[in-house]
């Protein structure tokens, strides 16, 4: 497939809204001297554990501890000069805020980040860190949506930009620089596995994949406890799903039209863990790769774990997505 055919396919597919490889590429010209080449490494005991040959994508390194932070400076530095002074709006419940204040202090915009009061609380490791890098921290509303609406309307208030979690082309094209990263370090990969909140990280990879090495197959996965993207997915239509995971990073209680279009067409394969299985992953990753993983950045290798069927003797790589987990996240899965 040429570069060419993936765009129009990509773009057709989201209502001309879509990305295509060129926009990741330009993303990866815009950001590659700010941001971490992470490793892409392997482990003896994770390979003994999943009977698979594990690569491991480490955006757990990146800056900020999570790869969203390449989305944030690639649409950061898209914004006209002109306009930075403005400000941004952003919502979430942790690593798309520390990304948005990271790129936002890069460029010297200024920044809100609307976090969910809760319950549950914010992670503190998330809301530390968001204040550390200088945006003005506001808690409003129990979920991501409420969040999200209070944001909105701070928003039109300033006339700052707000930024979305998932229908923003310029954070996908800046995630896909990792997957552009990735197939340069591992050629020989048979599939990547990507956790999968909004979707964006699944649709770079899918984007990626498609120009560079459309042999290679992609899966989605999310917590069985908030599986509004995967059912989605399933059901060909956006549904609405309860969230009960702890995985802040997959905690989405609804299906993205943008992305979904994109992996109704491109992705392999859409797969549910536990919770518990996630803290296995966690306690794996501590343990065999002497490496920290929040939950989000722990659910791809429990996919490779619980389906030895699909990837066992396959050459995998899992996303991971992100370091940012709590003291008592981690004692938990320590203990799991
Ligand atoms: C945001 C996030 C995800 C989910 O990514 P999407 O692009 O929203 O699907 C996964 N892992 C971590 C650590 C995250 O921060």
């Amino acid at each position: 497939m040429t570069v060419e055919q993936t765009k129009d396919q990509v773009a057709g597919t989201a209502a001309g809204n879509g990305i295509g490889f060129d926009d990741v590429l330009a993303a990866h010209r815009r950001i590659e001297p700010l941001v971490v080449r992470t490793p892409a490494s392997s482990y003896g005991e994770l390979d003994a554990l999943t009977g698979a040959n594990v690569v491991v994508k480490h955006e757990n390194l990146q800056h900020t501890s999570a790869f969203k932070v390449r989305g944030a400076l690639n649409l950061h530095l898209s914004i006209p000069e002109g306009e930075r002074a403005r400000g941004v709006v952003a919502y979430s419940t942790g690593n798309h805020a520390q990304a948005q204040a990271y790129a936002a202090r890069h460029t010297g915009t200024p920044a809100t980040i609307v976090m969910p009061a809760g319950p549950p609380e914010p992670n503190p490791v998330k809301v530390r860190a968001v204040e550390r890098l200088g945006a003005s921290l506001v808690l409003a509303g129990e979920s991501l949506a409420e969040a999200g609406a209070h944001a909105a309307e701070l928003a039109a208030a300033s006339g700052a930009r707000l930024v979305e979690v998932a229908n923003e082309p310029a954070l996908v094209a800046g995630v896909g620089t990792a997957y552009l990263e990735l197939l340069r370090q591992e050629p020989g990969l048979d599939a990547i596995v990507v956790p999968v909140g909004g979707g964006s990280g699944a649709v770079a990879a899918c984007v990626v994949a498609a120009a560079l090495a459309p042999h290679v197959r992609v899966y989605g996965v999310q917590s069985d406890a908030a599986p509004a993207a995967h059912d989605s997915w399933r059901a060909r239509e956006i549904v609405r799903r309860p969230v009960g995971t702890r995985a802040e990073g997959l905690a989405t209680g609804t299906g993205f039209e943008f992305t979904q279009a994109v992996l109704r067409e491109h992705l392999t394969d859409f797969l549910l863990v536990s919770d518990d299985e996630i803290a296995a992953a966690q306690r794996h990753f501590l343990t065999a790769a002497h490496t920290v993983a929040e939950g989000a950045g722990a659910a791809a290798l429990a996919a490779v774990v619980r389906h030895p069927a699909i990837f066992a003797g396959q050459r995998v790589a899992v996303v991971c997505s992100g370091g940012n987990a709590s003291e008592a996240e981690l004692r938990r899965a320590l203990g799991a």
